[in-house]
Parts: C-alpha cells; sequence; structure tokens
C-alpha cells in the first residue's frame, strides 16, 4: 500500500513537471486523471500515509482568514533603475574601478511579484510575499497550489530561494476571458492579475489561475561561485529558471542583448519589463557590496513604457455569447511595441465613465498581454469639447433594451432570440471543445442565419444536405461532409454537450466532473443546487447558473429537441464505459430488498450509469421490485414497464 502510493506520488510528479516545468507532457490527462483518483482514493482510506510531496497538497480548498507576516531571514532587496545605455555604462564605470575584469550576466526581468520559498530537510515550509523587504506575508498555501514550485527537493537542503511569481500570457487571456464574460472587471495587466491571485483567500481560485515561476536567487548561497551557478544548482534542485540569460564580458555586449531582446519581447509567452544586469562572481558581488537600498552589483534596465498616444475615431459595440456588450475604440494607427495598433477595448461602460473617455478625444493606448490594446487614460489637455460619450440603450444588434445590472460592469442584453448571441452560441456549440463539429466555422454559421436555416442549436440537426447545398460555396461533396460531422456529433458523451450549451460559468471542465457523477443531463437538470455545489471543483456559483439555466423553459424545450434529434444525452466517459450497461436509463426502485439497503441499490444503479427516480412515469426504462411493493409496482404494470428482482440487481 505504502509503496503502491509512493509510487503514484513519484510518478504523477514526474508527470507533473514534464508538463509544467519542461513543458513537453508524457502522458495524456485521462491517464494522469487515472492515477491521480487512484492515489487519492488510498490516502483518504489512509490520511496518515499521505506524503509530504504528494500532488493531493496542490489541489482542494482551504479558505483562508487572511495572512501572518512574515519576517524574512535574509532581505529581499530592491535594485537600482537604468533607462538609457549612458546609465548603464555609469553602473559600468563604477563597477570595473574597483573591478577591472568583472564581467556581467544579463537576466529577464520578469513582470511578477518577488516571492521567497523556505524549505527545510527540502521540505516547502514557508512561502513569502516580498513585502517591505524584511516583513513580507506568509502565502505557502497558495504558493503550494502554483504547480511549478516543488513541495520536496530531490535533496534534503536547508535553503531560502528568491524568485518572480508571474501569469503567462496566455492564463492572463483566459482568466480575463472568464471575467469579461461573467461581467467582472478585468484585470489591467498580468502583474496585477498575478498580485490579485496571490491576496486570494480562497485556494481553489489560486490553483485554477495557472501563475507560473522563475527563481533566480539562494538568499545565502552555498558551493556556487557565480550567479549562473546559483541558476544551474537551482535548476539542479527542481526549479524553473529562466534560460533566456546571457553571460556578457562588456556593458556594449550587454546592450547588444537588450536591443535584441527588444525585438523579441512581444514574442516571449510572459511579460518583462527590463532586463536585470548583475555581475556574476559572487565573490566580487560581496566585496562591491550594498547601498541603502540596493546591491551595487546589479542594475535593472527599464524599457520605455508601451504607451502611445491615439485619438478615438468611433466606437463599436459588439454583442458577446453571454449578451455582455463590450466597446471597443477605433483609433488613428499607431506603432506600439512592434505592431501597428488601431483598435484598442474600452472594456466597459463602467470603465468609460470611470475614465470619463469622450469620442475623438486623445488616449494613452498600451498594451496588456497578448490581447488587443486597452485605452488606459484621457489626456485632457487635448480635449475638444466633447460631448459624453453616447452609451447604447438598446442591443446592436436586435435592439431590445440593455440592461446594466447594479453588481456588474457591463451592459447586457438578455434578450435569448438575440441573433448575435446566437450566432456565437451556435459557433461555441461547435467549437473544438464543445460538439467539435469540423466545418461549422462563423462564416457558415453567418451563412446559415441569413438563408434563416438554423436560428438555436437546435435546428442544425434538422438540417439535410438538400438545404446546405442552397448555401453560397457548397457542392455536394463539402454539403455531406458538412452534414455527416452534425450527425457524428450526436454520438459524443455529453460533457461536450453541456459545455457547449454554453451556461454560464460551465467550462468544460466543470461539464465533466458534473456528467461523471449525474451521468445524463436530465438528471443534472434535476439535480438540486446543494447537490450540484457539493462536488468538488463546482461550487455554488456554477450550482446556482445551472439550476437557474435549468429551470428556464427554453432550456427544457431545447434539451427535449436535442433528445428527439437523437442527440446522446449521457455520459460515455471513462467510468461508464467500462459497465455502460445502463447508461441513460431511468429506473425506479420499489418494495423491500433483503440483502441490499435501498441506499446501496441506488448507489450501485447510478455507478452503471442509470439515473434512479423516485416515481414511475412514461419516462421509466424499469422497475426493481422487492417483496410488499405496491403502488408503484401496479402502475409500471399498468404502463407495460419492464419489471425485474432483487437477483437481478445483483447480478449486475
Ligand atoms: P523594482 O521593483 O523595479 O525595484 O525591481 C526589483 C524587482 O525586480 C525585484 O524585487 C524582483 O521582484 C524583480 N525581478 C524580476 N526579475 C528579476 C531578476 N532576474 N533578478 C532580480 N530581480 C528580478
Ligand atoms: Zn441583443
Amino acid at each position: 500500500m505504502k509503496d503502491r502510493m509512493n509510487q503514484l506520488v513519484e510518478q504523477l510528479n514526474q508527470y507533473a513537471d514534464a508538463y509544467y516545468r519542461l513543458d513537453r507532457p508524457v502522458v495524456s490527462d485521462a491517464e494522469y486523471d487515472k492515477l491521480y483518483r487512484e492515489l487519492v482514493e488510498l490516502e483518504t482510506a489512509h490520511p496518515d500515509l499521505v506524503l509530504p510531496n504528494s500532488p493531493s497538497h496542490r489541489v482542494g480548498g482551504k479558505i483562508l482568514d487572511g495572512f501572518s507576516k512574515y519576517q524574512h531571514q535574509y532581505p529581499l532587496y530592491s535594485l537600482q533603475d537604468a533607462f538609457s545605455f549612458e546609465e548603464l555604462e555609469a553602473f559600468n564605470r563604477r563597477v570595473r574601478k574597483e573591478f577591472p575584469h568583472a564581467t556581467y550576466i544579463c537576466e529577464l526581468k520578469i513582470d511578477g511579484l518577488s516571492i521567497s520559498l523556505t524549505y527545510e530537510a527540502g521540505r516547502l515550509v514557508v512561502g513569502a510575499t516580498r513585502g517591505d523587504g524584511s516583513i513580507g506575508e506568509n502565502i505557502t498555501e497558495n504558493l503550494k497550489r502554483v504547480q511549478d514550485i516543488p513541495l520536496t527537493l530531490p535533496e534534503a537542503l536547508d535553503i531560502t530561494v528568491r524568485g518572480e511569481c508571474y501569469m503567462p500570457k496566455a492564463s492572463f487571456d483566459r482568466v480575463n476571458q472568464i471575467r469579461q464574460e461573467a461581467g467582472e472587471v478585468e484585470f489591467a495587466n498580468p502583474r496585477n492579475a498575478a498580485a490579485g491571485t496571490l491576496r486570494q483567500l480562497d485556494t481553489r481560485i489560486v490553483a485554477k489561475r495557472g501563475l507560473a515561476t522563475f527563481l533566480y536567487q539562494e538568499a545565502s548561497p552555498t558551493e556556487a561561485d557565480s550567479q549562473s551557478h546559483v541558476l544551474d544548482k537551482l535548476t539542479r534542485l527542481g526549479f524553473v529558471t529562466n534560460q533566456d540569460y546571457h553571460l556578457a564580458d562588456s556593458i556594449e555586449e550587454v546592450w547588444q542583448f537588450i536591443e535584441d531582446l527588444a525585438g523579441r519581447r512581444e514574442a516571449l509567452p510572459y511579460e518583462i519589463d527590463g532586463v536585470v544586469i548583475k555581475v556574476n562572481n559572487l565573490a566580487i558581488q560581496e566585496e562591491l557590496g550594498f547601498t541603502v537600498k540596493a546591491p551595487r552589483w546589479a542594475i535593472a534596465y527599464k524599457f520605455p513604457a508601451e504607451e502611445k498616444e491615439a485619438e478615438i475615431v468611433s466606437v463599436d459595440w459588439t454583442v458577446g455569447r453571454t449578451g455582455v456588450v463590450t466597446p471597443t475604440a477605433n483609433l488613428t494607427p499607431v506603432q506600439l511595441a512592434g505592431t501597428t495598433v488601431s483598435r484598442a477595448t474600452l472594456h466597459n461602460v463602467d470603465y468609460i465613465a470611470e475614465k470619463d473617455i469622450r469620442l475623438h478625444d486623445t488616449v494613452i493606448v498600451y498594451k496588456a498581454g497578448d490581447i488587443i490594446p486597452a485605452v488606459l487614460s484621457v489626456v485632457a489637455a487635448k480635449r475638444k469639447q466633447q460631448e459624453p460619450m453616447d452609451i447604447p440603450t438598446a442591443c446592436p444588434s436586435c435592439g431590445s433594451s440593455l440592461l446594466h445590472y447594479e453588481d456588474e460592469v457591463a451592459l447586457r442584453c438578455i434578450n435569448p432570440l438575440c441573433p448575435a448571441q446566437l450566432k456565437s452560441k451556435l459557433e461555441h456549440f461547435a467549437s473544438r471543445d464543445a460538439m467539435n463539429i469540423a466545418g461549422l466555422g462563423s462564416s457558415i454559421v453567418e451563412k446559415l442565419f441569413s438563408a434563416n436555416l438554423v436560428q438555436d442549436v437546435a435546428d442544425i440537426y434538422r438540417l439535410s444536405v438538400e438545404d446546405l447545398l442552397t448555401l453560397e460555396g457548397f457542392k455536394e461533396k463539402s454539403a455531406t461532409k458538412l452534414y455527416q460531422a452534425i450527425q457524428a456529433s450526436k454520438e459524443n458523451s455529453a460533457e461536450r454537450l453541456l459545455f457547449g450549451l454554453g451556461i454560464r460559468h460551465v467550462g468544460s471542465k466543470a461539464s465533466k466532473i458534473l456528467l461523471e457523477t449525474f451521468r445524463t443531463i436530465p438528471r443534472l437538470a434535476e439535480a438540486s443546487l446543494e447537490e450540484i455545489a457539493a462536488l468538488d471543483g463546482v461550487g455554488t456559483v456554477i450550482a446556482q447558473s445551472l439550476t437557474t439555466y435549468f429551470s428556464s423553459e427554453g432550456a427544457k424545450t431545447l434539451v427535449a429537441e436535442l433528445e428527439a434529434s437523437g442527440v446522446t444525452l449521457a455520459y460515455l466517459g471513462q467510468v461508464a464505459a467500462a459497465d455502460a450497461l445502463l447508461a441513460g436509463m431511468t429506473i425506479v426502485l420499489t418494495g423491500k430488498l433483503e440483502r441490499l439497503k435501498r441506499s446501496e441499490a441506488k448507489a450501485k444503479l447510478e455507478s452503471l450509469g442509470a439515473n434512479v427516480a423516485g416515481s414511475v412515469s412514461k419516462k421509466t426504462d424499469l422497475v426493481v421490485a422487492g417483496s410488499d411493493a405496491g403502488s408503484k409496482l401496479a402502475k409500471a404494470q399498468e404502463l407495460g414497464i419492464e419489471v425485474r428482482d432483487e437477483a437481478w440487481l445483483e447480478s449486475l
């Protein structure tokens, strides 16, 4: 048992390392999940045997009361700044005056937050923020949820290491997308997003946000004689170090690295705000020592801010899948960080009001992450008597009144038949992680709508090859191909459908968890808020959204229509595949069972994919009757429903 747990932890950590640190996955998600579930089962049965480096420490929610102060044993320093080559030359002269042969290491200045990690006997004991350099906050629980931070080291060392915790551009875009759809305020940039995440009191949120780290410093170096060897050592211990560093013999070579970097900065998967130049030799570092504030042996070159002025020519208001109406400014084109920018997001109505942004204003535009640029502020001095911005009161797509909820920053169109929403709903329905209907992209969706062939997602299953042939550009072959792709999607396991329905807050991961438990969409639709919220990885926000959705008449009709078209409503994934025996069946238990308790029988049927209902109706597929069965049995017989006994149940 212990051996197996050991083995699982080893293996899972190796897989996670390949995935998060080396960015080279070696197993499928499904395989990982399977092993992980086995480990959690063993750990639940033997809580005393949970290993300190078990990946289960990284998940599972904890609600913290707050953060306690943490006194750093070795203070964290800040850095002197430089904004030009001249300032770097001055730094070089100061260093070279005392140490003519000093050489430099140039490291990327990652735009995140400094963190300090302390290990005792190779185990992570404290993770803390920088704070004022000598006193920070203890955020250990949150940092444990950052996947690439090792919980244990391969050697039983007492060591404190420092580095940067940041949000990769990809995570930032994903997090903001979710926030936009939920009508929440978006993070202004990855740095703010990382800071906000590390201050979360709900550790589960931290786990979901996809933070990452680069470590670059050992608080009190032993064994290494240079900064580049410190990086080697940290790498050996399993930390992520940034390998995009450069050893330079002269300050001119440092400058060359900086110029080269400026050209490829955009393409990096994370944000940097400059380059940190350090004397490479640790003995020389020690000799040079510190000023009151910062080391004399390092300097941070900062890139000029990526901001430009531009004029707002017009504003587009577009309706998204969830009905949120988002303003985007069209600008006079400007060069920003190597690209021509002519559009920038204005985020939402509240943002426009707060910054008092008006049409034809000259504004400061900047780049945040990979998304389209954003408007930062108005250049007040350049305003030429403008009226406040016209805020639409009607949906630009369907004309119905827009709502501005008190707890939301966004405007919303809540018309369920709004064409703009229906189109993007359909695109979402067909997308890869949802129903995965190849060939049903935005331009085809547009054509289907203009030809009046579809209005909602149920309509696509009513399309014939002939219908498709009426669309511009379709030939026999292409129409048949799309038709077949649509038909094939009916066989998808239902978590794809659930995700495809585009219910607020219900992502593909939650869809899977929900259907693994409830097995079929009708069963999920009947589940109570409490039942749903009790699931690990789901929570009340999702539960609330689901119950609201399924209580609407529109949703009921839609699901019924999909079912009538032959779309699968049952989960066909792993657990069910082995015994899909009862998948999608509705079974009623009645009478007294001899050997099984009612709850056990129910659990057994559910584990085989059945939906166990309380009363007999036309929808019932099967009744299991024990002794003394009464009215339910009579009703089953009346309706001609198949009846089985306890022996049958046991034989399953
Ligand atoms: P500043 O906050 O502008 O004074 O810059 C100092 C900060 O830069 C440190 O506190 C670190 O958080 C951050 N930093 C990012 N990358 C590095 C790096 N490679 N070496 C040292 N500091 C870094
Ligand atoms: Zn609308």
